[in-house]
């Protein structure tokens, strides 16, 4: 499987003034884009809603380098949607920035969207065949295809959209804007996060619920898998396309959010990230104790974890390596020895806390295992006299055909070798992962269940077809 072939983890924003009366809808997805950026730091762009007609700025950067207070100034309206897209060394021009508009025969329309369709290129095929261009290959570009040609039989942009979630497959959250609403919309899983908050007579939708602390919004409540919830001046509405009394329970929301990609501040489907990692690190040290004289986390990701094991451990806990922040995150880079070199920027460690002493590293995940070998090597070289490691996740197996940028199974430090191997790649005295078990229970309060395809190869909402024969199943 290639990346290019998939969109990446993104963050969407939407918001609406169901009085009319906001200006600064724009302002205010600017904030809530801020609060996401983590979920992506390739584009930004917010469309906005000024009377009925659609005006969109968006380009590659971070959010403050894409948003001039002056192109702020400019872009008054009631109501707009946004997107941050996370960084990838493939398909990465203009055309493929969102959010993304159409006018067709039915008006104006921009959508923002998060996660992959893994039937992408087959409803492609179908739609060239019926006369539709195509500009980029972006999964959402279809998206908007199919809804402009469902809008054309359909009463409401709610039917046209639930008529295109039974043609598409696959773990999507995405926001919509048409000249009089915001919709917002969660696959039939709720594999992708979409929460909805409320400031006033302001609605707010977000991939995170951190995007509605950062606008001083107050959470209302996760968007239902399978719900389609519509914004307007007449209020809130929902359609649903999976029973909406079952669909919270048959919920499959990425565990991967808790792992890594969420913000630890955010609570998704009633689970607090946070509270999820430092109780992964519990875990963690009730499965795989260790005997040694300092927990440290590799930064930043493994430090919740890695004070969940202290915490549960009783062993000291202490700072051993920091990060430099303006080094953007190395595992997206195109080569190994791009990766090297950055994962050698980014860290550095504090040579007096680890001299003489044996170490026990948590980071919340391994990947290809470059950063965990380079922290280990250094961890070393300043005097630690044993490095253990410890991972709050289990081995990394299988790629994600739902949004999470993973590379190639081979390409994984779990996929085709064992613990062993990756141990010994890694230069760690021991080196364990919590079980698959374990993490699912850190998530504490959770309303429903987990797609953990990433570790045990099981894909809830199917595979694309062209990469069914490429996945190797592992048997531990
Ligand atoms: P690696 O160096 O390839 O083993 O990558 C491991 C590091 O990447 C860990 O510290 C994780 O926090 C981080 N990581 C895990 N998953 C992802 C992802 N999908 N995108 C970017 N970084 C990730």
């Amino acid at each position: 499987m290639s990346k290019r072939d998939w969109d990446e983890e993104c963050g969407v924003f939407g918001v609406l003034d169901t009085d009319g009366v906001l200006e600064d809808a724009a302002r205010m997805a600017y904030f809530g884009l801020f609060a996401l950026q983590h979920r992506g730091q390739e584009s930004a762009g917010i469309a906005v809603n000024q009377n009925g007609k659609i005006l969109c700025h968006k380009e590659q950067g971070l959010v403050v380098e894409v948003f001039s207070e002056m192109t702020l100034q400019t872009m008054k309206g009631h109501a707009a949607v946004a997107h941050v897209r996370y960084p990838s060394s493939d398909e990465s021009g203009y055309d493929s920035i969102q959010p993304m508009q159409i006018k067709s025969r039915s008006g104006h329309l921009a959508i923002s969207h998060n996660g992959a369709i893994t039937n992408a290129g087959e409803l492609r095929n179908q739609l060239k065949q019926s006369g539709a261009i195509f500009q980029t290959s972006a999964d959402f570009e279809v998206l908007l295809s199919l809804l402009a040609r469902n809008r054309i039989t359909t009463e409401c942009i709610e039917d046209a959209i639930l008529l295109m979630m039974a043609e598409i497959r696959g773990a999507y959250s995405m926001v919509i804007m048409t000249n009089n609403k915001l919709v917002g919309v969660r696959d039939p899983l709720g594999i992708r996060p979409l929460v909805l908050g409320q400031k006033g007579s302001c609605y707010v939708l977000a991939s995170e619920s951190c995007a509605l602390d950062a606008v001083g919004a107050k959470m209302i409540r996760d968007i239902l898998p399978g719900e389609v919830i519509t914004i307007s001046k007449e209020g809130i509405s929902s359609h649903y396309f999976v029973p909406k009394e079952t669909a919270q329970k048959k919920g499959r929301i990425c565990i991967f959010e808790f792992v890594y990609f969420a913000r630890p501040d955010s609570i998704i489907d009633g689970s607090s990230v946070y509270e999820s990692r430092l109780n992964t690190g519990r875990i963690l040290a009730k499965e795989s104790p260790c005997d040694c004289d300092l927990v440290v986390g590799a930064p930043d990701s493994g430090l919740a974890a890695a004070m969940g094991y202290a915490l549960e451990s009783g062993l000291p806990y202490g700072s051993a390596l920091l990060k430099n922040r303006y080094v953007g995150r190395t595992f997206v880079q195109p080569s190994q020895l791009a990766r090297e070199m950055t994962v050698q920027l980014k860290f550095s460690v504090m040579k007096r806390a680890v001299e003489g002493k044996r170490i026990l590293m948590v980071d919340d995940s391994i990947v290809r295992g470059t950063t965990t070998r380079h922290n280990i090597a250094m961890l070393r070289e300043a005097g630690a006299t044993e490095v253990h490691m410890r991972v709050a996740s289990p081995p990394l197996c299988y790629p994600c055909f739902y949004g999470v940028n993973t590379p190639d199974q081979k390409e994984l430090s779990a996929g085709l070798s064992s613990v062993e191997q990756v141990r010994a790649h890694i230069g760690a005295d021991s080196l364990s992962y919590v079980s698959l078990e374990g993490l699912k229970s850190s998530t504490t309060g959770i309303h429903c269940g987990h797609c953990s395809s990433c570790f045990d190869g099981e894909f809830p909402a199917g595979v694309p077809e062209k990469s069914k024969d490429q996945i190797h199943r592992i048997h531990w």
